[in-house]
This record gives C-alpha cells, sequence and structure tokens, in this order.
C-alpha cells in the first residue's frame, strides 16, 4: 500500500503542482502527491487535468488516492506529470462546506441547536435538524451568520494533536468540529447567505442555502 501525499490540507487554494505517476491500471492512476480532493459523503470531490487527460472521478483506497481518467492512461510509472484543479467547482464546494460550519456554529452557539448532519451538494448545501425551527430562529441564525461573514472571521483546521489523521477546523469562536474536508480561510470569501428552501421531513427539518 502507497500513501499519496495529500497537498490540498496543507494549502487548499493550490491550483496546480508537479508531481510523478507511481502506478497505472488501466484509466486509474497513481500519484506521488495529489491536489484532488476525493469526495466524501458531505462534499463533492474535485475535477481536472494531469497534463491534458481529464479526471473524471477519485476513490480513495486506504491511504492511497486513485485518479480516475476518462481514457486509458498514456502515462508510464515515473513519468513527471502537471496537475491542474478545476478551481471554480473546488472554491465554489469549499464556500458553502466553510459556510455550513459558520452556519452551524451559530445555531449551536445562539439557540442550542445542534445540526445532526450537513452536505453541499453542486451550488447549494444543506444542515439537518432532529426537529423543526421556528421561522424567527432560522431568520436570526442567518443574520448572525451573515454578520460573522462580514466581520471576517478566522477559518482555522488543524490535526489532531492525538489522533493522527483527524482533522478539526473552528470557524472564529464557534465549536470546533471534526472534519477532514477543504476549506476558505476566511468568512468573508463566503459573500452573502441566503436560504433557499425549508423542508421537513419524518419530523427532521432540513435548511437549504445557497449563496449570494
Ligand atoms: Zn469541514
Amino acid at each position: 500500500m502507497k500513501i499519496t501525499k495529500t497537498l490540498f490540507y496543507k494549502d487548499s487554494y493550490l491550483k496546480a503542482h508537479q508531481t510523478k505517476v507511481i502506478k497505472i491500471e488501466g484509466n486509474r492512476i497513481l500519484l506521488e502527491e495529489t491536489i484532488f480532493f476525493p469526495q466524501t459523503s458531505t462534499e463533492p470531490g474535485d475535477i481536472g487535468k494531469i497534463n491534458d487527460r481529464k479526471i473524471v472521478g477519485l476513490k480513495k483506497e486506504g491511504e492511497e488516492i486513485w485518479h480516475i481518467l476518462n481514457k486509458p492512461s498514456v502515462f508510464n510509472e515515473g513519468d513527471t506529470v502537471n496537475l491542474q484543479l478545476d478551481w471554480d467547482k473546488r472554491y465554489n464546494m469549499m464556500k458553502l462546506h466553510s459556510a455550513l460550519h459558520l452556519l452551524a456554529g451559530v445555531f449551536d452557539a445562539r439557540f442550542k441547536e445542534r445540526a445532526v448532519a450537513g452536505a453541499v451538494k453542486s451550488n447549494l448545501a444543506y444542515l439537518v435538524f432532529k426537529h423543526e425551527l421556528l421561522d424567527e430562529t432560522i431568520q436570526k441564525a442567518l443574520d448572525q451568520a451573515n454578520k460573522d461573514i462580514e466581520e471576517e472571521l478566522e477559518i482555522k483546521t488543524y490535526e489532531d494533536k492525538k489522533r493522527k489523521g483527524f482533522r478539526w477546523c473552528q470557524v472564529g469562536n464557534y465549536i470546533p468540529i471534526p472534519c477532514g474536508g477543504v476549506h476558505i480561510k476566511n468568512t468573508k470569501e463566503i459573500g452573502k447567505l441566503a436560504l433557499k428552501e425549508k423542508t421537513t421531513e419524518t419530523g427532521k427539518q432540513k435548511l437549504t442555502i445557497e449563496m449570494k
């Protein structure tokens, strides 16, 4: 088992990088280092290019991150290749994902309401709560989040001191949340948050938000 060095944790703004091909299996390729974030259950994965070949997906297998190409690989093991990230897609995802951290932090700190799930789906993101929230609470939380965005809160990410590979994310002074995702550095990058939709299913409430 090889270890793919994940550069997106050190620098989530890294858009291009040069690295070496380690292994090839059909249309999948293993690299020494990667700038591409593999999808999780809560964040979409990256797309981009290795030289002029499109990456259509990523697959994490243990410590290995495999890059799936749209065609069989033309590379050889040992080749030096250029990685190019689809930055627009990634940046949008980082902003929405970080916005969820902020909003979940506000709900927890101001209203003692803890989100039980949350995810980014394309241009939208959502939080799920165990029960229905008052409209007034939702509005106040969004107002507070937008105020925090204007106040340019720092977003910190760090590895757990005891558990190697286990990561945390904290927005301003809000509660730190365990998270292996990629984040922006400051809330100001989010712009403005708005409620897109509010739905209730089997007693749980889902708040879908968008960036304006
Ligand atoms: Zn996160």
